[in-house]
């Protein structure tokens, strides 16, 4: 350890002796002081003092020196003075423990470049090695260099940051610091940087200048190092804004943001970048952490326009029409300007898919797409809501007459034939309007209306168009509630088939019962078919309820006479589920009857739809032995060629006929064609609906086969049936018919 005294002691020591000098020299013991005349015990006293004076200064110097030492043993640092000669003059603990493989040079008076030179043989400093004396030389160089700080590396691996300051007296303080750990974590974050896959810049703080950018920026970016290094992180961004950690600082948002860069060739990529504020070199900087997130962003952008559009047409679809509806009655509600809602179904595009395929069909639907855009401004918004439905929205409209017009020109255009795959298409379509804000404010409601109108215009009459009405809501909702009630009475299992005699005319017997569904409401009370039939078709629900009607009837009138057969009636939409053949196949067998018993009556729209399917299925139960009837003859289109297209066992002449048949000239010559046309045909013919004399009259003379109707009795359930079928054999009615007529069967 030294034991040089500080400056400062030295200092005292030399004051105190001047002071000395000042009175003279020290007198020896016993001698007299030159010129003066004060007596020898004085001056011995004066020196004592003086003496005592000096060693307390002495002591003194001693205590401070201590001090210091303590105080510069504590720094963490480790601090080395030095004399003007490069001597040393004190250090501290954490120096020589710095220095430890060379401590045992330190000396008070050693030269520091001995102890480095020696130090440099030992091979204390191995980036000396090999170049000794020019290492010296810089070394020593640098002591004089006052501020400059620079790295030593030491043998054991350590790294020793080095400052040196001249003093005033040309000595030198020396500070160093050991910077190892740093140094080590700088290398890990530098490893960690230049080698991360995820490309990465550090930008200055100050000037938003390209510090640094690791080997993945660069391939990712295209820019080359130097070409980076001039930008700043603006010039990188597409659209001039405040780099990412000015606009956001929490790194939630952060997260939540994203940028757009321009690569080196142009393209524009989108980011999302998470930033860190460190300091690099010795600047404050930035570390930008960059995550490409284009192909992320793309197959959003893709799912967004698929969850919005209809892949078919590539039209909007409902979710996407009720936001710009949205909008569109945001802006409406603000002016007082009127939108208009228009959905366009088309008529009959099932018949076009089932007898020209779903090629077809598609084509069909794209070039309606096509059609309808192009009768549109670019303001008004075309969207497919289900498979052949459209809607249009109009904006900005004056008065309702404006959608009139609108429908008007759809309607025409719709119906142009389009060509598609060789096929000349014809397809019609209706529209149902709701105009806001009258008919609803909402997007929803205002769809719901327009529906409802779509439904009283096709109900109407196919092709045209239908307002929205302020009834259609309350008839709508009462239709729900039917429905609703029906599923539940299906479940329930509570409807039951009434039966309606068809007598021969001419024998006056019971050939059979036509079968009709009775639903008794537990509110209502008997609620009529034709009420609820056509809801069940719309559901979907007349398929469970024919399936049951079907196997009800077998299994009642396999336990009635051999010779009385049951009609059941079919609606269109149970052909259309495939499996109707099966489904009666099922019905006979688990009753047993015989399928010559039964006949299936259709209605002429069945055949409307001209579908091989149907025609399959019909002649497939016709192998089977069932009977098929034509009901309601007269109502639909009456077309011969239905009656070509399938080789009916009956014609049932539909009641309007009937009822007209006593007083209209008119009804007879056609109600006598009909017949005529049977009987050339070989085809049985019934009159439905006979409830007087007179009619009845009349059919016979026309020489109808069959009648049914109120005149003979009313649909009944089956516990009657028996009692009627004995009635009438107890009865002698034998070729009797006017006796079956009233006087047995009507009740
Ligand atoms: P539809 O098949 O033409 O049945 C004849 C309808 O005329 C029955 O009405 C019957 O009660 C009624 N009727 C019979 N004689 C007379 C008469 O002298 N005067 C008058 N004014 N009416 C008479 P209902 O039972 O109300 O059935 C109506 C329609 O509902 C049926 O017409 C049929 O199309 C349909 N329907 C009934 N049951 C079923 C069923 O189980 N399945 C299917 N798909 N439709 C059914
Ligand atoms: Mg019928
Ligand atoms: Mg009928």
């Amino acid at each position: 350890m030294p034991r040089i005294p500080t400056k400062k002691a030295k200092a005292r020591q030399q004051a105190a002796a001047a002071r000395a000098g000042s009175r003279g020299r020290p007198a020896k013991p016993g001698s007299k002081v030159l010129g003066s005349n004060r007596p020898m015990a004085a001056e011995i006293g004066e020196i004592a003092r003086m003496r005592a004076e000096a060693e307390a200064a002495v002591a003194e110097a001693r205590k401070s020196h201590e001090r210091l030492r303590e105080a510069i043993d504590i720094l963490p640092q480790g601090i080395v003075f030095l004399d003007a000669d490069g001597r040393y003059i004190l250090w501290n603990k954490k120096y020589s423990e710095i220095y430890s493989r060379s401590s045992d040079l330190f000396q008070p008076g050693a030269r520091l470049q001995d102890t480095i030179r020696i130090g440099v043989e030992r091979g204390d400093y191995p980036e000396a090695i090999g170049r000794e004396e020019e290492w010296v030389a810089e070394r020593l160089a640098r002591l004089y260099q006052p501020g400059e700080r620079h790295e030593q590396l030491l043998a054991d691996g350590r790294c020793i940051l080095i400052e040196e300051r001249l003093t005033e007296d040309g000595g030198i303080i020396g500070l160093r610091v050991d910077i190892t750990e740093l140094k080590q974590r700088e290398a890990s974050f530098r490893l960690l940087f230049d080698s991360n896959p995820i490309p990465m810049i550090v930008c200055a703080l100050d000037n938003e200048r390209i510090l640094g950018v690791n080997d993945a920026a660069v391939a990712h970016y295209g820019y080359s190092r130097a070409d980076f290094e001039k930008l700043t992180i603006r010039r990188v961004q597409a659209f001039e804004s405040e780099p990412p950690w000015v606009v956001d600082r929490s790194s939630d948002e952060q997260a939540a943001r994203t940028w757009k860069h321009v690569r080196a060739d142009g393209t524009l990529i989108d980011l999302a970048i998470y930033s860190r504020h460190l300091v690099y070199g010795d600047q404050p900087a930035v570390l930008l952490a960059l995550m490409d997130i284009t192909e992320r962003k793309r197959a959003e952008a893709r799912l967004t326009f698929m969850a919005q559009h209809d892949g078919l047409t590539g039209l909007p679809n409902r979710n996407l029409l009720r936001q710009r509806m949205d909008e569109i009655l945001l802006h409406a509600r603000r002016s007082s300007d009127k939108a208009a809602v228009l959905i366009l179904g088309l008529d009959n595009f099932k018949a076009v898919n089932d007898t020209l395929g779903h090629g077809i069909g598609d084509k069909l639907l794209r070039a309606v797409a096509k059609r309808l855009r192009s009768m549109l401004r670019e303001e008004d918004t075309l969207a497919r809501l289900n498979s052949d439905e459209f809607a249009v929205v109009q904006s900005g409209l004056a008065r309702p007459e404006d959608a009139v017009l609108l429908a008007r020109r759809l309607l025409e255009a719709i119906g142009e034939p389009y060509l598609l795959g060789g096929h000349s298409v014809v397809v019609g379509a209706s529209i149902g309007i709701a105009m806001a804000p009258g008919d609803g404010d909402e997007s929803e409601k205002l769809l719901k209306h327009a529906d409802m109108a779509l439904s009283r215009a096709k109900n109407d009459s196919r092709g045209t168009f239908s307002f929205f009405e302020a009834g259609m809501d309350a008839r709508a909702q009462a239709r729900r509630k039917i429905e609703a009630d029906l599923r539940e009475a299906i479940e329930n299992d509570v409807l039951r088939p009434h039966y309606q005699p068809v007598i021969d005319l001419s024998a006056g017997r019971i050939t059979g019962f036509e079968a009709l569904v009775r639903w008794p409401h537990p509110e209502r009370g008997m609620i009529s078919p034709a009420e609820f039939i056509p809801v069940a078709e719309e559901t979907g629900l007349i398929n469970g309820l024919g399936g049951l009607m079907l196997r009800r009837a077998c299994m009642d009138a396999a336990l009635w006479p051999e010779d009385v057969r049951v009609a059941v009636n079919l609606s269109p939409a149970q052909f259309r589920t495939g499996n109707l053949l099966s489904i009666v196949i099922d019905a006979l067998k688990q009753s047993g009857l015989p399928a010559r018993r039964l006949e299936l009556e259709i209605t002429e729209t069945l055949l409307l739809e001209k579908s091989g399917q149907v025609l399959a299925t019909l002649h497939g139960l016709r192998a089977l032995g069932v009977r098929i009837s034509m009901d309601d003859f007269g109502t639909g289109y009456s077309s011969l060629s239905y009656l070509r297209s399938f080789p009916f066992d009956k014609i049932k002449i539909d009641q309007s006929f009937v009822r007209d048949l006593a007083a209209n000239r008119d009804a007879q010559a056609i109600v006598r064609a009909i017949i005529s046309l049977g009987v050339g045909l070989g085809v049985t013919i019934t009159a439905e609906g006979v409830e007087t004399e007179a009619e009845l009259g009349c059919l016979r003379a026309e020489g109808c086969h069959e009648g049914q109707g109120f005149l003979f009795s009313r649909p009944r359930p089956n516990s009657e049936i028996a009692g009627l079928l004995s009635a009438q054999s107890g009865t002698d009615v034998g070729g009797n018919a006017g006796t079956v007529g009233k006087a047995s069967l009507v009740a």
